[in-house]
């Protein structure tokens, strides 16, 4: 529970509204504090203007102090402030208080000198005392202030938080719904069900994510059905032989036939077709897992060229075919390991020648594109269908099916050919035409330099 994303997500929102409402709350409650401060400031500055000019207005019309008193007292409770008038000689003729009356006030610069209104002259001072009562005042009034804001802050924030907390639980549901759905997906691929799928409407990066699973899904329920295939496949492929071998064995045993030179190499034939077999299939396996060691190396692909072809000419000739090179004169060096490129090129001559009738043409051409060197073998012969291109890469498909295995091959030749091309990087692929002829390109690393 303390682990999962929703409740981290959950913890997280809570926490930032939190830090965020305590510092809306401090913040507010030091301007609210400065601005109360200035506020008790004009609002006593005015009162005290207002008491001077009563005072000045009070002493002008009457000529003296007598019975001021009274008006003193009044502005005393009323304010909640001690207010003192003290004459031009420096005697108290009014104390709110009423405890300093008729004794001398000694002036100090708190006082605000009182002027009389005709003559312009002192008539005397007003003391207003600050402290005492305004603090108490500003205090209270401060303290009310933060109750209200405390109030509505704590209400807010609560609402704030439950609001956040329930868009938080339904929007992280929403996220967490494919995440859910791939773990759920997950677990039952690893089980074995690789029919599973993701099904999600989110863009983004969930979407991406789930997409990418799904691929990857797909790749391993083709992989799997690939396995599978191949282990029937190969059973199918072994079985041929080896019971064409026992029919031979049986024959000779029941002296049907004898055990003569033709009979052992039929025999050596169909062994030797096993044996065949069996290092394609070796050698598929390992390209297919890329634990093939190549022997990168810096190379002209002239050379690998000319002498793989001069290795096919004589078979070529056999079939009334010859086998021509087309090479530019200037052509990058290239890096990789000749034997397996050789090997490429040579399962590619040993199919034109096959599937090319006498009189055609095999051609094979290279030429540089990127940092890549393009080789082709060209052919005249029967052609593809095109229903087929796509199939003739995968492992054990034969075009012609009929065709007996001792001269149509293992139907590996095409899949070893690419995965040995694609451990070197490149790519191989095929352009055909029924009746014209076919031409197999691949494509090898260019030498750097
Ligand atoms: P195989 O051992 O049967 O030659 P490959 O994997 O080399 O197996 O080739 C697969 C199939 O592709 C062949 O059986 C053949 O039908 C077809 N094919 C390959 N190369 C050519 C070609 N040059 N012309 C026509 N068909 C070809």
């Amino acid at each position: 529970m303390i682990h999962s994303l929703q409740f981290r997500l959950l913890a997280a929102f809570t926490l930032v509204i939190l830090v965020t409402i305590g510092a809306v709350f401090f913040f507010i409650n030091q301007a609210t504090q400065a601005e109360i401060r200035r506020f008790e400031e004009r609002a006593e500055e005015i009162r005290a203007g207002r008491m001077e000019l009563e005072l000045s207005v009070y002493y002008s019309r009457q000529g003296d102090w007598k019975g001021i008193q009274p008006f003193v007292e009044q502005w005393g409770s009323l304010y909640g402030q001690r207010i003192i008038v003290a004459d031009a000689n420096g005697m108290v003729v009014a104390d709110s208080q009423g405890n300093l009356l008729s004794k001398p006030y000694p002036p100090d610069s708190s006082g605000r000198p009182l002027s009389s209104l005709r003559e312009a002259s002192a008539i005397g001072t007003l003391y207003i005392s600050p402290g005492l009562s305004s603090g108490a005042e500003f205090a209270s009034s401060l303290s009310i202030t933060y109750k209200a804001i405390g109030r509505f802050f704590l209400w807010g924030g609560l609402l704030a938080i439950a609001l956040a907390l329930l868009i938080t639980f339904l929007v992280s549901r929403r996220i967490l719904a494919p995440v859910k759905a791939l773990t759920v997906t997950a677990r039952r691929l690893g089980q074995g069900d690789f029919s599973q799928r993701v099904q999600c409407e989110e863009k983004g990066e969930l979407g991406e994510l789930t997409g990418t699973f799904n691929s990857m899904a797909s790749d391993l329920e083709r992989a799997e059905r690939l396995q599978r295939n191949m282990v029937a496949d190969v059973a199918h492929e072994l079985r041929t032989p080896l019971s064409n071998i026992r029919g031979y064995l049986e024959a000779v045993r029941d002296g049907v036939i004898k055990p003569d030179v033709d009979t052992i190499r039929s025999l050596d034939e169909e062994a030797a077709l096993l044996s065949r077999l069996v290092d394609d299939l070796q050698e598929l396996s390992l390209a297919e897992a890329g634990a093939l060691k190549l022997n990168h190396q810096i190379e002209d692909i002239h050379n690998v060229i000319k002498q793989t072809v001069a290795m096919k000419q004589t078979q070529a000739a056999a079939k009334g075919l010859f086998i021509s090179i087309e090479l530019p004169d200037k052509l990058p060096l290239v890096n990789i390991d000749s034997q397996r490129i050789s090997q490429v090129l040579r399962n590619l001559l040993e199919n034109a020648i096959a599937h090319t009738e006498n009189g055609g043409t095999i051609m094979v051409t290279a030429e540089k594109q990127d940092n890549w060197v393009k080789v082709s073998v060209t052919d005249t012969g029967e052609g593809i269908p095109a229903e087929e291109l796509p199939n003739i890469f995968e492992r054990f498909y034969r075009v012609d099916k009929s065709r007996t295995r001792a001269t149509g091959g293992s139907g590996l030749g095409l899949t070893i050919a690419k995965s040995l091309v694609e451990a070197h990087g490149g790519k191989i692929e095929v352009q055909s035409e029924i009746g014209k002829g076919s031409r197999f390109i691949f494509t090898v690393p260019a030498s750097p330099t």
